[in-house]
């Protein structure tokens, strides 16, 4: 039982990639970005906390999220997907002492050219109610301003993916996702997938790379 930890640059897929590998291959999902935006909108002290931090597209403090991803996975129960964390080296350290503990995991590494990740990003729109992500170009909603799964109106572009945002957590991305992709690179755990690819080939690749 491998447990997967997905890299890549916001906007790179790996959302998407993991609501597809939960419903055909069974795990379960983790992102520390939904759990931290699920704080805020339920007004936590937590959530009062980090509102101004993701607004600004910085990281939140390493041990705030730990926290919270350690209260939301039991490894016990499945085999996981962590979706946004690690997102620094000091992360990947603690992912592994403090929630894997020991068990196998493989690193996928989401590739991708920043400046499509810039127009992906800016085109993201995603449905306060449910969550389902939408994108204006390539997979808009069915009937425009409506949620295809939940007929919910709610649909918005995130704060943090409006453009002078996007530019930060670029920049923050660049600078720290680097030595874990090196850490990951000499255990010999990370495979690479080209993810500017259609969403159905990155799939296969995800599920290809999963299996060998
Ligand atoms: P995401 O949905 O993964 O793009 O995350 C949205 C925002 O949540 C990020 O820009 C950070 O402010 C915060 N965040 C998510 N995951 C982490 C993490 N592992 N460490 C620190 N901050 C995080």
């Amino acid at each position: 039982m491998t447990q997967l930890v997905l890299l890549g640059a916001p906007g790179s897929g790996k959302g998407t990639q993991a609501v597809r590998l939960v419903k055909e291959h069974g795990y379960n999902h983790v992102s520390t970005g939904d759990l931290l935006r699920s704080e805020i909108k339920k007004g936590t002290e937590l959530g009062k906390k980090v509102d101004g931090v993701l607004k600004a597209g910085e990281l939140v403090n390493d041990d705030m999220v730990l926290e919270l991803l350690k209260a939301n996975c039991d490894l016990e129960s499945g085999q996981y997907i962590f979706d946004g964390f690690p997102r620094n080296i000091e992360q990947a350290k603690l992912l592994e002492d403090n929630v894997l503990k020991g068990k196998a995991y493989l690193g996928v590494y989401f590739n991708m050219p920043t400046n499509v990740l810039v127009e992906r990003l800016t085109n993201r729109r995603v449905c306060k109610d449910c969550g389902a992500v939408y994108n204006l170009k390539f997979l808009p909603p069915k009937k425009e301003g409506v949620c295809d799964k939940c007929n919910s109106t709610n649909i918005y572009q995130r704060d943090d993916d409006k453009k002078e945002v996007i530019e930060n957590r670029m920049e923050v991305y660049k600078s720290t996702i680097g030595p874990v992709l090196d850490y990951y690179r000499e255990k010999n755990i990370l495979v690479e997938v080209d993810a500017s690819l259609e969403i159905d080939q990155v799939f296969q690749e995800v599920t290809k790379a999963v299996k060998e």
